[in-house]
């Protein structure tokens, strides 16, 4: 079972915070109706020693697209968005450690949508294994929600709801992950990632249009796919395409390309060829070792080899 970190520190109102005083009221519609919207961002170190955000600006614009549309007040300027998240992971990066962050605005005030006011919180994690092995994935019985109940263009957190029951029933059928069908019984996305498949050397994702995130993973691994004269289109997959893919993969910021080795209880062939060089290439992009112009890095300044070594107590003098 996966357990959570609980880090020393975290972002919230302004500044940094111990994990335990960071605390929202009950009231509050971010219980009341689990309004909130969120970035999940992956950092790693570089090989020069600076330490770099992927796809931030990306990031931070889809996060702006998922308040407008929820009409929840995002007034955290770029640079003070990037500002915040080096604050907080220059006090708990350690050097050689990779990590995520969620940045998410949680509705602190307001009623039914009247007088909504929001915090920009950032909560960061060390990412030490950011591939993991292959994984069975099945197909849910739950459907991922239909743009006119609730948009999984946006990141909001009550789209999980789905996601989370997809995983229960996942965990008692053996799988790991699960894929959800639209309201038309196609391939829209998983739980927490996009879908890749590949068939005949094709690379093939769903659109948006089918009930997937704006996944900005994707659109990379679009990109390197490219430059690599590998084919990558997206239309919409039925079940049954899925379930005689040649690959199969879940592609998304914090899962990088995770490969399939079984489908709804039907194992796949052994090797993944396409999606195993796009992994190696997007890990390439992502770690300096061979960067790519798609691929967008902001270096965190706070953060270095050296200074991470007396980030612990920097902190506590605040
Ligand atoms: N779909 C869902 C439901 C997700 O939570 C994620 C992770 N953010 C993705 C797709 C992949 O999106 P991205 O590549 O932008 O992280």
């Amino acid at each position: 079972m996966a357990t959570l970190q609980e880090p020393k520190f975290v972002y919230m109102g302004g500044k940094l915070r111990l994990w335990n005083e960071a605390l929202l009221h009950i009231g509050c519609e971010a219980f009341t109706r689990g309004l909130s919207v969120f970035e999940g961002i992956t950092g790693f170190w570089q090989p020069d020693e600076r330490f770099a955000m992927v796809m931030l600006r990306r990031h931070y614009e889809r996060l702006r697209r998922s308040a407008r549309l929820l009409h929840i007040p995002f007034l955290t300027a770029y640079e003070e968005y990037e500002g915040a998240l080096d604050e907080l992971i220059g006090v708990l990066v350690e050097p050689g450690r990779n990590m995520w962050a969620r940045t998410t605005l949680y509705v602190t005030e307001g009623h039914w949508g009247e007088g909504t006011v929001a915090d920009l919180a950032v909560t960061a994690y060390h990412h030490d294994t950011p591939v993991s092995p292959p994984i069975n994935v099945g197909v849910s019985t739950w459907q991922r929600s239909a743009d006119l109940s609730l948009p999984a263009r946006i990141k909001t957190g009550t789209n999980y709801q789905a996601g989370r029951l997809a995983r229960i029933e996942g965990r008692a059928r053996g799988c790991e992950d699960m894929v959800l069908l639209n309201q038309w019984g196609r391939v829209a996305e998983a739980t927490g990632s996009c879908v890749l498949m590949v068939r005949e050397g094709t690379v093939c994702t769903p659109p948006a249009t089918e009930g997937a995130l704006e996944g900005i993973t994707l659109d990379v691994v679009e990109a390197l796919a490219h430059s690599m004269n590998i084919e990558f289109i997206r239309r919409p997959i039925d079940r049954t395409e899925l379930l005689v893919a040649d690959e199969i993969a879940l592609c998304g910021s914090l899962a990088v390309i995770i490969l399939a080795k079984s489908i709804d209880g039907l194992p796949l062939p052994e090797a993944s060829p396409v999606l195993t060089a796009l992994q190696t290439r997007y890990l390439d992009a992502v770690t300096g070792t061979a960067p790519h112009p798609f691929v967008k890095l902001s270096i965190l300044p706070s953060c270095s080899a050296s200074k991470s070594a007396e980030a612990p107590s920097m902190a506590a003098s605040r």
